[in-house]
């Protein structure tokens, strides 16, 4: 029972609910059982000539009130029992959902979005399901199968019933092997059903790229394929649900073939009387639910453990980034220092940064400079702990980063990346993203040094307007306006800004740099760029090429150097001046 075991923190939790549903599925069956004995009793009695009027009246009312009884059990036990599904899973949603936001980048590298949708949304259903309509399935089979295997034996005769379910066996081995078969082609339907997720995602996501390189038609022809994947998956899960219930039929059709022949035999013999094989027949129709529900059990435990299995795979990750275990207590960085700093991406082949030495102090600016893929953006995320790093390479205030708490270092960093990351809400929640509960005001100087006030003006709703998914409404630099006010808003000790400037104009662009240096004063910011006028007034700027510092220095002496920094200062001028 891997099952049970994957989620016996549930059921230890819930126990109590579990406890009264399956007593009341117990009850509820041993009442079931009366009907078919006061049947063939009254049948009996007619045959003999017995009945009284009185008699009659009284096994009609107990009828009407046991069927009254039973509704009124069933409703408790089905309430108790299905509230569970949806507990479960709605406290499965909110696990994964934690579970997501702790783990780092390289996770997501491995584990598509489409995949992780098809954890919370159907794996999650299909251990709901399992909790719930497993549990019942579960007790109808033993409780309902014993309760009638007993009344069979009690009421009527131990030998038919041993002859008339003969045919049972036949059953179990049948389900037995059908079982792992469905679970091994509900893995793989899941996994189809990921790869749809993704697809989808993707094809919406992308609807403007597709649009424009007219691929519509092309992407239709592929989502199609994976839908029809998808489709043949579940047809071949399906095929084999189709096989249970026919066997069943036949079975059960045997059994009352046998129970029929034997049982007038017996009558013949005197063992039984005619009410009790009409008694026994009954119970035999009685048996055919729970062995229905024994199929369906195997069926949704099987599919329950193969999701629980995939869950607990999710659950399992751990963040490659830990927690010191002794973290030193560091209150605010005096400075950022790298000694020989080299990284590699865990999926890369090659060093991304190789053998990078700067120290800054608290209050300066660094700018990074280099042509694209020379590693800019990469030293930046290493002040983010996205990624595991060499001990003893990077310090802030003459600490290892590694030996401080990740919540720590996280506090001091506010990060503009270089993709933008919108949520689907207003304008004043994407700002108020890092400090829910900033004032008016604070949000409106945050806007105002992003050098964004005039362009909220002249939005329908100002700051109350929608900015769609991934801010589809607003243009580059808008986005980039709006995510610099979001970093300013928490006002952090490190500043972090990966080529964030690259879609306002240079007018623009210099207003909002000279804001944050008014502002920032004391605080640490490190700019990363390819307009070079962006990092002229920093306190030391390094050029990297192939990750490695090729230059570095100030301002005035990488012009007098005269390498690949004045090169490219040179023509950034020149160009400047002819677009004037
Ligand atoms: P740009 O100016 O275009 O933004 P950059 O200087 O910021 O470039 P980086 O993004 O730091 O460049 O990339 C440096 C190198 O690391 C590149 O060769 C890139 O292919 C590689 N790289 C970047 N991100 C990853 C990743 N997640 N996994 C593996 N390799 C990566
Ligand atoms: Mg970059």
């Amino acid at each position: 029972m891997k099952f049970i075991e994957r989620l016996s923190w549930f059921f230890k939790d819930r126990w109590l609910s579990y406890t009264i549903a399956i007593s009341l599925m117990t009850i509820v069956s041993l009442l079931s059982s009366i009907p078919p004995k006061l049947i063939g009793d009254t049948v009996d009695q007619i045959r003999l000539g017995q009945l009284t009027g009185d008699e009659l009246r009284d096994t009609v009312l107990l009828l009407i009130g046991l069927s009254l009884l039973l509704y009124v059990l069933v409703y408790f036990w089905i309430t108790t029992l299905f509230g569970n599904s949806a507990l479960i899973e709605k406290v499965l949603r909110g696990r994964l959902l934690a579970q997501l936001t702790r783990m780092k980048p390289s996770f997501f590298q491995r584990n598509s979005t489409g995949q992780l949708m098809a954890l919370a949304t159907n794996d999650v259903l299909a251990i709901g399901q399992t909790a719930g309509y497993g549990v019942m399935t579960l007790v109808n089979t033993v409780v309902g199968a014993s309760v009638v295997i007993v009344m069979m034996t009690f009421f009527v005769s131990f030998k038919l019933m041993i002859v008339a379910l003969i045919p049972l066996p036949l059953l179990a081995f049948a389900i037995s092997k059908l079982g792992g078969k469905i679970r091994i082609r509900f893995m793989a339907a899941q996994a189809s059903f990921g790869k749809m997720n993704d697809h989808a995602l993707e094809s919406i996501s992308g609807i403007r790229v597709i649009r424009s390189y007219v691929q519509e038609n092309h992407d239709l022809a592929a989502f199609d394929k994976v839908t029809a994947d998808v489709m043949d998956k579940n047809k071949k899960v399906s095929l084999l649900n189709a096989m249970f219930h026919p066997l069943i039929s036949i079975i059960v059709g045997i059994s009352y073939a046998i129970s029929l022949g034997y049982g007038s035999y017996l009558v013949f013999q005197k063992e039984i009387m005619i009410g009790q094989l009409i008694t026994f027949n009954i119970y035999l129709g009685m048996l055919i639910w729970p062995m229905i529900a024994f199929g369906e059990f195997i069926n949704v435990l099987q599919r329950g453990t193969a999701s629980a299995d995939r869950l607990a795979e999710a659950f399992a990750e751990q963040s490659d980034v830990k927690d010191p275990e002794h973290p030193v207590n560091v209150d605010f960085p005096t400075s950022i220092e790298l000694k020989h700093f080299g990284f590699t991406y865990p999926t890369a082949n090659a060093a991304s940064l190789t053998d990078v030495s700067f120290r800054l102090e608290r209050g300066q600016t660094l700018g990074i400079v280099g042509r694209t893929g020379s590693g800019k953006s990469t030293l930046l995320k290493q002040l983010l702990r996205q990624y595991p790093v060499q001990s003893n390479e990077l310090f802030l205030s003459e600490t290892p980063i590694e030996q401080i708490s990740l919540d720590v270092v996280k506090r001091w960093v506010a990060y503009v990346p270089q993709e933008h990351l919108l949520l689907s809400k207003s304008i004043r929640d994407n700002i108020a993203l890092g400090k829910p509960n900033a004032s008016p005001e604070e949000i409106a100087k945050a806007i105002e040094m992003a050098s964004f006030t005039s362009d909220i003006a002249g939005m329908p709703e100002g700051l109350d307007t929608i900015v769609g998914e991934n801010g589809v409404m607003l243009s580059g630099g808008q986005k980039q306006r709006l995510a610099i006010a979001r970093a300013l808003l928490i006002d952090s000790e490190i500043l972090l800004l990966d080529d964030s400037l690259s879609a306002v104009d240079a007018r623009t662009e210099s207003r909002i740099l000279h804001h944050i240096r008014l502002e920032r004063a004391g605080k640490t910011t490190l700019i990363s760029t390819h307009r070079l006028s962006a990092v002229s007034h920093s306190d030391w700027i390094i050029v990297l090429n192939d990750g490695r510092v090729i230059e570095e220095g100030t301002h005035e002496q990488l012009i007098l150097f005269g390498g690949w920094y004045k090169e490219q200062w040179d023509r950034q001028q020149m160009e400047a001046s002819l677009e004037e």
